[in-house]
C-alpha cells in the first residue's frame, strides 16, 4: 500500500494499493475488450456519456474540490475552479464528438477518395501531481470522445481525484474497462504502460527527463506519443506596459499553485527604465500573498507537494545565492507542520545561472533587466524549454514582432493565461510535442484511414 500524506500537515490522509505490471496487464486487457463496444457506440451515445460525466463532476464539485485540495495542498478556492474546468473539458469534448470527421478529397483517379477518422484503441495516460484531475481530463475526455479506451496512471502521491473520475464515468454509463486507473510508481506502472504492446498511444505529462524515457519505451512498439513537459517561461515587460494590470497578473503567473505549474513565468524580463519600480511593486505584492491552510477560503497559496520537493526548491535558492543572486524576499519556511514556503524573488541574476535555466517548480521568480527589444527576445529564447510566456506592451507592432520571435508553444499578450479549452495547449523545444485541448487534441486520438471507391 502507498500512504498518502497531507502536504498541509504531513499526516496520513489514507492509503491506496501500490499496483504493478499485473494490474497494468489486467487494465489493458479490460480496455481492449471495452474498445470493441465503445468504438461502435453511436455518436450520440458517446456524446451523452461524456456530457453526463461533466454533469456529475459539477454535481460533485464541492466533494471533488475538497479531495483535490486535501491530496495536493492547493487552496480550496483554486481546487473548486479546477474541478469546474474539468467539467468544462468533458462538456467541450462531448460537443466535439460529432464535429470531427474525415474528408472527401478531389482525387485524380476515377472514383471517390475519402478519409475516415478512426480511434486508435487503448490509450495510456500518464499524469503528474500538480493538476491531477485537470490534466487527466485533458487526456481522458478527447480519447473517449473519439472512441478510444483509456488506462490512466496518476502520480503515485495524488491518485484520489483520478479514482473518483473513474467512478463517475462508470456511473455515467461508460462501459466497464473503458477507463481504468492503475495506482503505483512511475518506474513500475508507468513503464509497464509505456512499453505494453497492446497500448496504441501514450499521452504523457511530466518532466522532460521522464518524457525522454517514455519515447524510449514507446519506440520498440512504434506507439504514438505526445509529451507535455517542463517549462521555464519568460514574462517580458516593456516600459509602456499597463503596470496596474501587469503586476498582479505576473505575480500569479509564477506563484499560482505555489509555482508548481509547467506554465509558470519564472523568468521576469523587465525593461531597464521601469526595472526598480517593477521589483518594488512585485515584491510588495508577493509579501502580501496569504500563504496558509488550503482548507481556508482566504488562503491564496498552500504548501508545496512534499517535504522533499520543498527541499529541492530551497536548494535552488542556495545555489542561486552561491551564483551571486540576491534573495530580495521570501524563501522562508514558516514555523509548524506542512510543506510551506513563502514566495521568493531573486534579483542580481543573469540568464546563464542555474536558477534561470532549470525548472525549479516552486514559488521562485528571477528578475533580469533588458535595454532593447532584441535583447529581450534573446533572453526569452535563452532556454531549452518553450512552453508558455507573456509579453506586456501597448505597442501593437512590437507585440506582434516579439510574439513571432519568441520560441514557445503558447504566448499571452497583456495577459498571463495559457489555458483555453477551445485552443491547442503544448510546447516546443524540450517542453514536448503534440497538443492537448481544442480540436487539435483529437488529431492525437485518431488515425486517418484513406479509402478509395472506384467508379467501375
Ligand atoms: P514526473 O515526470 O516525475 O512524473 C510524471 C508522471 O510520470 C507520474 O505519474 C509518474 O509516476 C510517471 N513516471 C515517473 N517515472 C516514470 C517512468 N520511468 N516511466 C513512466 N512513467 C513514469 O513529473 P512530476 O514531478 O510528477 O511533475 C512535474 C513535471 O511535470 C514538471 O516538469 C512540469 O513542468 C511537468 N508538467 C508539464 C505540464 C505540461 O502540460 N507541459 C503540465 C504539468 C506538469
Amino acid at each position: 500500500m502507498t500512504t498518502l500524506l497531507s502536504p498541509a500537515t504531513g499526516e496520513s490522509i489514507g492509503e491506496v494499493p501500490t499496483q504493478g505490471a499485473d494490474e497494468v496487464e489486467q487494465a489493458v486487457g479490460a480496455a481492449r475488450s471495452a474498445f470493441i463496444e465503445w468504438r461502435r457506440a453511436s455518436v450520440r451515445d458517446r456524446r451523452d456519456v461524456l456530457r453526463r460525466i461533466s454533469d456529475f463532476i459539477r454535481r460533485d464539485q464541492e466533494r471533488l474540490a475538497a479531495l483535490e485540495s486535501l491530496n495536493t495542498g492547493k487552496p480550496i478556492t483554486v481546487a473548486r475552479g479546477e474541478i469546474g474546468a474539468v467539467a468544462t473539458t468533458f462538456d467541450f469534448y462531448a460537443g466535439a464528438v460529432d464535429k470531427f470527421g474525415g474528408q472527401t478529397i478531389p482525387g485524380n483517379a476515377p472514383g471517390t477518395l475519402l478519409t475516415w477518422r478512426e480511434p486508435l484503441g487503448v490509450c495510456g495516460a500518464i499524469v503528474p501531481w500538480n493538476f491531477p484531475m485537470v490534466i487527466a481530463g485533458w487526456k481522458v475526455a478527447p480519447a473517449l470522445a473519439m472512441g478510444n479506451t483509456v488506462v490512466l496512471k496518476p502520480a503515485e502521491i495524488t491518485p484520489l481525484s483520478a479514482l473518483a473520475l473513474a467512478e463517475l464515468a462508470l456511473e455515467a454509463g461508460l462501459p466497464a474497462g473503458a477507463l481504468s486507473v492503475v495506482t503505483g510508481r512511475g518506474s513500475v506502472v508507468g513503464e509497464a504502460l509505456a512499453s505494453h504492446p497492446d497500448v496504441a498511444k501514450i499521452s504523457f505529462t511530466g518532466s522532460t527527463e521522464v518524457g525522454s524515457r517514455i519515447m524510449e519505451l514507446a519506440a520498440p512498439t512504434i506507439k504514438k506519443v505526445s509529451l507535455e513537459l517542463g517549462g521555464k517561461s519568460a514574462n517580458v515587460i516593456f516600459a509602456d506596459a499597463d503596470l496596474d494590470a501587469c503586476i498582479p497578473s505576473s505575480l500569479w503567473s509564477v506563484y499560482d499553485n505555489a509555482g508548481q505549474d509547467c506554465c509558470a513565468r519564472s523568468r521576469l524580463l523587465v525593461e531597464r527604465s521601469i526595472f526598480s519600480e517593477v521589483i518594488d511593486r512585485f515584491v510588495a505584492s508577493a509579501e502580501a500573498i496569504k500563504v496558509g491552510d488550503p482548507a481556508q477560503e482566504e488562503t491564496e497559496m498552500g504548501p508545496l507537494i512534499t517535504a522533499a520537493h520543498r527541499e529541492r526548491v530551497t536548494d535552488f535558492l542556495t545555489i542561486g545565492r552561491k551564483e551571486g543572486a540576491e534573495l530580495v524576499t521570501g524563501g522562508s519556511i514558516p514555523d509548524g507542520p506542512g510543506n510551506y514556503l513563502t514566495p521568493a524573488v531573486l534579483t542580481e541574476v543573469d540568464s546563464g545561472m542555474r536558477v534561470m535555466q532549470e525548472e525549479i517548480f516552486g514559488p521562485v521568480v528571477g528578475i533580469i533587466p533588458f535595454d532593447t527589444e532584441e535583447q529581450a527576445i534573446a533572453l526569452a529564447n535563452d532556454s531549452i524549454y518553450g512552453l508558455s510566456g507573456s509579453l506586456w506592451t501597448r505597442d501593437i507592432g512590437r507585440a506582434l514582432r516579439v510574439a513571432k520571435a519568441i520560441e514557445t508553444g503558447m504566448l499571452s499578450i497583456n495577459s498571463s493565461s495559457s489555458v483555453h479549452i477551445e485552443a491547442p495547449f503544448g510546447g516546443v523545444k524540450r517542453s514536448g510535442f503534440g497538443r492537448e485541448q481544442g480540436m487539435a487534441a483529437l488529431d492525437h486520438y485518431t488515425d486517418l484511414k484513406t479509402v478509395f471507391i472506384s467508379d467501375h
